[in-house]
């Protein structure tokens, strides 16, 4: 089989992370005989520098013209006072919307070997977790009218919150698929006591829970999620909830995780295509020194193999390659604690991972 991957490396540690990741699909392809064909393509703040706009028109067509794409991170200091239209932050908006990805997997688990790295009570951290936050990604407040007005008091902003029917649909459609190649359970997370569209997103996300009789439906207020997720993260299964509630929660469960440097992600849309990506930004404290974790983004390759490849076997065996290495003591900088514990650099936990294929 042979599949064409856009590479956005981005900035920051982009290059680095996206590099490890390449080195494993190669690997990956030389066991089970797949070639994989990489491009690399501009976003972000090398974007900037490069053309004088964060998402060249060419970086889009060459990944709607690939099968995949794997992307790093953009952004940084260099960037930042730049106004908001051609911050490098637009490169993902743009990149979403042009690929019509409105759904975001970010899986978030406990690995036994890095328990002493979970923030939580030890009787929580016991029964350990294993949890998929489905979020919307492409609607909501993130999306909606806004700006500035003269109102009541003088200056205000503004900024609004819609959803289509048809958008809660298609996303709760998306976790209950997934729920039942899980654990078949569905919670889903709105703010219904207040806001109107949670309404409507309750009300849509039952009428489609007929369809999926073998699904458990839970609907749970974000604010008991907020706590639910350091409490009792063990009752998670798959989670759905909106786009601003999802980016929130999401960063929650990674910090429970243990390290942000661990986790993957994926934006899907209709097709197979995607959009797999860390979910940590382009540290750029580390950039440049060979320091940073690579995990997150091999395990996003991995989640790119099983989503868009339909390669489940050539994912399993990443993730237990990492699974294997973790357990065998070897750890980046961001996770390596106690007496005489080596921080490995990036290239040595890529190698690491590799051996373990
Ligand atoms: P960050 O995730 O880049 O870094 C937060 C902390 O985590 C830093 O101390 C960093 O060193 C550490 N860290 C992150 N990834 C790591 C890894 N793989 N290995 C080891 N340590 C890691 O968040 P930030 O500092 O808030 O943002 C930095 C830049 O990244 C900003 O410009 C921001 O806009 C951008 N950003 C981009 C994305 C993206 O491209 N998807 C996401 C978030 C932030």
């Amino acid at each position: 089989m042979q599949m064409n991957i856009a590479l956005v490396k981005g900035d920051g540690i982009g290059p680095e992370i996206v590099t490890s990741a390449v080195a494993v699909l190669n690997a990956i392809g030389e066991k089970y005989g797949h070639t994989f064909v990489f491009t690399d393509v501009l976003a972000g703040g090398c974007a900037i520098d490069a053309t004088g706009i964060p998402l060249p028109q060419e970086t889009v067509d060459t990944c709607l013209a690939s099968d995949s794409v794997l992307l790093g991170a953009v952004g940084g200091p260099k960037w930042d006072t730049l106004p908001g239209n051609i911050r490098p932050e637009k490169a993902l908006l743009g990149l979403r919307s042009a690929l019509g990805l409105y759904t975001n997997l970010r899986p978030a688990r406990l690995y036994p070997a890095l328990k002493d790295e979970c923030p939580l009570r030890a009787d929580i951290v016991e029964k350990g977790f294993d949890l998929l936050m489905v979020r919307e990604l492409t609607g909501g407040i993130y999306f909606g009218d806004r700006g500035r007005r003269e109102g009541k008091y003088g200056p205000e902003a503004y900024d609004t919150e819609a959803y289509s029917v048809m958008e809660i649909e298609r996303i709760a459609r998306a976790a209950f698929e997934a729920a039942r190649k899980r654990r078949g359970k569905v919670t889903s997370i709105d703010k219904a006591n207040v806001l109107e569209t949670s309404r409507l997103w309750r009300e849509t996300v039952h009428r489609l829970a007929a369809e999926y009789p073998d699904v458990e439906v839970q609907d749970m207020l974000v604010d008991n999620a907020a706590m639910q997720l350091v409490r009792n993260p063990s009752s998670f299964d798959v989670v759905v909830t909106t786009n601003m509630f999802g980016d929130i929660l999401s960063d929650e469960a990674s910090q429970i995780s243990g390290s942000i440097g661990l986790l993957p992600s994926a934006s899907l849309g209709e097709g197979k295509r995607g959009l797999y990506e860390p979910i940590h930004g382009s540290a750029p404290d580390i950039a440049g020194q060979n320091k940073a974790n690579p995990l997150a983004t091999i395990l996003s390759a991995a989640m790119m193999l099983r989503y868009a490849f339909d390669l489940g076997e050539e994912a399993d065996a990443i993730e237990r390659a990492v699974d294997k290495a973790l357990e065998d003591g070897c750890r980046t900088a961001d996770i390596a604690r106690g007496e005489g514990v080596r921080a490995l650099s990036c290239t040595e936990m890529t190698a690491e991972v590799i051996k373990r294929l």
